[in-house]
């Protein structure tokens, strides 16, 4: 048989879990477009912050924002590129701790989850498409061939996003980071609207002790064994 030349796997898991790291492996050993769910909610967080919005306290006038907001991942010489308004996003300022701070605040809005349905849905287009996130797998593409919740523990979560220089406030500890990670985990786990947990026919893959290398090998194995 021709191998499939368009689907979707989905990688769901909490913060600093590693998934992203793995996804964009696994999207290169897989010829696949690697996506991040996660900066379509950043991208807002940011357009929210830029217009001087609380998303805590004034959920309604980011949901007033979106009419005239466009978002969506376009290929660009091969290559999937997020435009916000038209424009390239700067995955730095997406990634910056004052966004990562009111994120999980923009993300928790039941009219912004459904305005971004249709915006991820529409990358099936782009070919075969790692998306990774929070509720592919129960939300966005309950349908897709392939579904991993990638976990560690917090303490090695911790770890990860200590290491990742630029997404964590200056001074920042292990027990800050930490503390910072429970708490979105907390809000993603416990909101109403598509809330972060595994889908029940996902494969529960617990990365402590390995490398990304190791995860995306696995994962693609699993891919190639099930094509
Ligand atoms: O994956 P990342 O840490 O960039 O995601 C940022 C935030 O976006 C998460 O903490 C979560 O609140 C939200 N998110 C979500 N659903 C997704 C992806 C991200 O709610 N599919």
């Amino acid at each position: 048989m021709a191998p499939l030349s368009s689907y979707q796997i989905a990688i769901d898991g909490p913060a600093a879990s590693g998934k992203s790291t793995v996804a964009k492996l696994l999207a290169q050993r897989l010829g696949g477009h690697y996506l991040s769910t996660g900066d379509l909610y950043r991208a807002l967080a940011w357009k929210a912050l830029s217009l001087g919005l609380d998303p805590e306290t004034q959920p309604d006038q980011v949901v007033e924002m979106l009419p005239n907001t466009s978002l969506a991942y376009q290929l660009q010489e091969g290559n999937p590129v997020l435009l916000l308004d038209g424009k390239p996003v700067n995955l730095p300022d997406l990634h910056a701790p004052r966004v990562a701070a009111v994120v999980s605040h923009v993300a928790k809005i039941p009219a912004l989850r459904e305005w971004l349905l249709q915006v991820q849905r529409d990358c099936r287009h782009l070919g075969i498409v790692i998306l990774e996130g929070r509720d592919i797998g129960t939300v966005i593409f309950p349908q897709a061939k392939f579904k991993f919740f990638v976990t560690a523990t917090p303490l090695e979560r911790a770890r990860r996003r200590l290491a990742q220089k630029g997404e964590v406030p200056q001074g920042a500890t292990l027990e800050s980071v930490a503390a910072d990670i429970a708490r979105r985990d907390e809000l993603d786990s416990t909101r109403k609207t598509a809330p972060l947990r595994p889908a029940e026919d996902a494969l529960l893959i617990q990365t402590d002790g390995m490398s990304p290398d190791q995860v995306a090998d696995k994962l693609a194995d699993l891919v190639r064994q099930g094509s």
